[in-house]
């Protein structure tokens, strides 16, 4: 497997630095991890067709990690139609938000805009799914405290195996202490509980970029290609 790293800022743009957005090459499947409004301007810049998505996995619904999606449904309505559906997987709520958004963005109050051919589908945290020849086992997290958001492991024709390959997880801050993000201290005081094969650290706050000299923990780059 192959990851591209298309984006790895926080909400704030901190770094200059593009939105959540992860691309996933598996054999003949490639699908995205988050959709945040830089990912289809940093998924052709990488050089990638849209039309060559299979699926596009959302852990959780805040602007940052799905609001690029109607830019998805805008390219494959009038630029790239696409022969297959994209199919489009995350928590509770994905549909009705990702219609509401499209068609606040792009909509005409009068006429409601019909999205692209798009198969939604559901992720409940610990219940595993097949999407696409990719098994997903979502789990929550504790980012959000009414609505869900899910930390994602994904496999693809793997065995299981004692530790996971790759963990790439969220770390906003350096040292601060907040309820719904992790601080490298944490990560750092908790580093051999985690029992991941390589930790790479993404969505980095200004804290993080400010002191990322002081790190022994990879982090991420947008444009970065790791593999797995
Ligand atoms: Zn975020
Ligand atoms: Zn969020």
């Amino acid at each position: 497997m192959k990851l591209h790293i298309l984006g790895c800022g926080d909400a704030f743009g901190s770094g200059g630095r593009n939105n959540s957005g992860y691309l996933v090459e598996a054999e003949d499947r490639l699908f995205l991890l988050d959709c945040g409004p830089t990912t289809l301007v940093a998924m052709k810049r990488a050089g990638f067709d849209p039309r060559a998505l299979d699926s596009v996995f959302l852990s959780h619904l805040h602007g940052d990690h799905f609001g690029g999606l109607p830019f998805f449904f805008l390219d494959a309505l009038y630029a790239n139609p696409r022969a297959e559906p994209l199919v489009v997987a995350g928590p509770p709520g994905t549909e009705e938000r990702s219609r509401a958004l499209f068609q606040l963005m792009f909509g005409d109050p009068a006429e409601p805009r019909e999205l692209p051919p798009t198969r939604f589908r559901l992720l409940e945290p610990d219940r595993e799914a097949g999407i696409e020849g990719i098994e997903v086992f979502p789990f929550r997290v504790p980012h959000q405290v009414r609505e869900i958001s899910l930390g994602l492991k994904i496999r693809f024709q793997g065995v299981h195996s004692e530790g996971v390959d790759l963990f790439l997880c969220e770390c906003c801050f350096f040292d601060r202490d907040a309820p719904n993000h992790m601080s490298y201290r944490q990560i750092v005081e908790n580093r051999i509980r985690l029992g991941c094969k390589r930790l790479i650290l993404t969505h980095l706050g200004e804290e993080m970029l400010a002191r990322s000299g002081e790190l022994d923990v990879e982090i991420a780059e947008d444009g970065m290609v790791v593999e797995i």
